[in-house]
């Protein structure tokens, strides 16, 4: 299946004796059962069942299915947020004394995260995006993970995912990606070597900023080595999905890290216009994006898709010739930032990226205002900085809408 077909076939089990064509929310807790010896058996590993939605729900397992296919993977694990799944992701390796090593161009969220981390003695050491040397020097024996966002969120950098995952494989280590920025539309990082991929489905996933929620995909390719992860060890009949089998068993039902139901069903539903959204919101940016960069010099613009971003080229070769969604601007100073959002009609100031809507931001002062000044810098976050999250609407509009606002913006 091409991917606009998977979205709303792939993954799905057409075996409802009503035709239904969504699975609908089992909007349940618990799950009733015949006898007492059923409930043991489900409990124990031995039967198929769902027993309490906090370890499964035929609704989220439907989203899942979905997602698993979408990302090329063998199977997932559907969470409460976006920073659940990645915690999940990491801590299902990790222990104390163990290290990360990540790029530095990082959403606020993943790096407030890793200096939670540290209480449980786990460090990260963050290095240049695509700085290949910088990584390998990066790593040690107490190495355990290699992390890197697709496309760094606001820094828009395109992580290089083919020559970063044999980097962290020829170490020894796993890659994993959170591909949130990119989607599956763009790139499937597990086709590229990725192992593990992490979307924060509360965007373009959703896609309507309707639901909070977050999905871990994993590649099952990785040969694990038992006495790096000891924790590992125990699942290993599992085969591909050791890993899996130790997430549902332990941190991901003992973290409560669930999805609820509601939240699945709507995910699905956004799903299924990930594609034409992703094609419309790419193309809008990529227009507004020209176009800014041609009419105003004042303006510094930052957007894989301009010819003049150092990552133009891995993000042609990588996404095929489209370049994401998202665009920043620099305006020379924190105050013209703001009144430029201020003048702005069409787009939302708010916290988010991948809506149908226009989204404007100011990064520095919110979603990366617990990073240090240096983290910021190297998250390309600046004072003087915009974040854009484009939408699907008529880019004329959202042209004449920069227009009239700029027009009231002295540099
Ligand atoms: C939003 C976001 C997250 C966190 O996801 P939540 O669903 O808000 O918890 C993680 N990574 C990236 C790149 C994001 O944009």
């Amino acid at each position: 299946m091409r991917f606009n077909t998977s979205l709303v076939h792939g993954g799905v089990k057409r075996n409802d004796k009503n035709g239904l064509t969504q699975v609908p929310v089992y909007q349940v807790s618990a799950f009733g059962h015949e006898s007492a010896g059923e409930l043991e058996k489900i409990f124990a590993n031995r039967a198929a069942g769902y027993t309490y939605t906090r370890l499964g729900n035929p609704t989220v397992e439907a989203f899942e299915a979905r997602i698993t296919t979408l990302e090329k993977g063998i199977a997932s694990v559907a969470c409460a947020s976006g920073m659940a799944a990645l915690t999940n992701a990491f801590l299902n390796i990790l222990k104390s004394g163990d290290e990360i090593v990540a790029s530095a161009s990082l959403y606020g969220g993943s790096i407030d995260l890793f200096r939670d981390f540290e209480a449980f003695g786990i460090r990260t050491v963050y290095v240049e995006n695509n700085n290949w040397d910088a990584f390998d020097a990066a790593i040690n024996e107490r190495t355990r993970l290699v992390f890197a966002e697709t496309i760094g969120n606001p820094r828009l950098d395109v992580t290089d995912i083919r020559k970063l995952s044999e980097l962290a494989h020829g170490r020894g280590l796993p890659l994993i990606i959170d591909n949130t920025a990119a989607t599956a539309y763009l790139v499937r990082p597990i086709e590229l070597g990725a192992d593990i991929v992490v979307n924060s489905s509360s965007k373009y996933i959703n896609g309507s900023s309707n639901a909070i929620s977050g999905v871990l995909t994993d590649g099952g390719k990785f040969r694990w080595d038992y006495e790096k992860y000891p924790g590992l060890k125990e699942y290993e009949k599992f085969g591909p999905y050791t890993y899996t089998a130790k997430l549902r068993n332990g941190l991901f039902r003992n973290t409560g890290a669930c999805l609820a139901p509601q939240n699945a069903f709507l995910n699905q539903i956004g799903l299924e216009t990930l594609g034409l959204r992703m094609q419309r919101e790419c193309d809008n940016a990529a227009a507004l994006a020209g176009w800014l960069q041609s009419s105003y010099p004042e303006l510094t613009v930052n957007y894989p898709g301009l010819a003049d971003s150092p990552c133009h080229e891995i993000a042609r070769e990588q996404f095929h010739d489209r370049y994401g969604a998202i665009l920043t601007l620099r305006t020379g100073s924190k105050e013209s930032a703001f009144r430029l959002i201020d003048a702005l009609k069409l787009p939302y100031i708010l916290s988010n990226i991948g809506d149908v809507r226009t989204l404007a931001i100011h990064p520095a002062s919110t979603i990366s205002l617990h990073s240090t000044k240096e983290q910021q810098e190297n998250a390309g976050v600046f004072d003087d900085l915009i974040r854009i999250s484009v939408g699907i609407e008529d880019v004329e509009d959202l042209q004449e809408d920069f227009e009239q606002a700029l027009k009231q913006i002295k540099f």
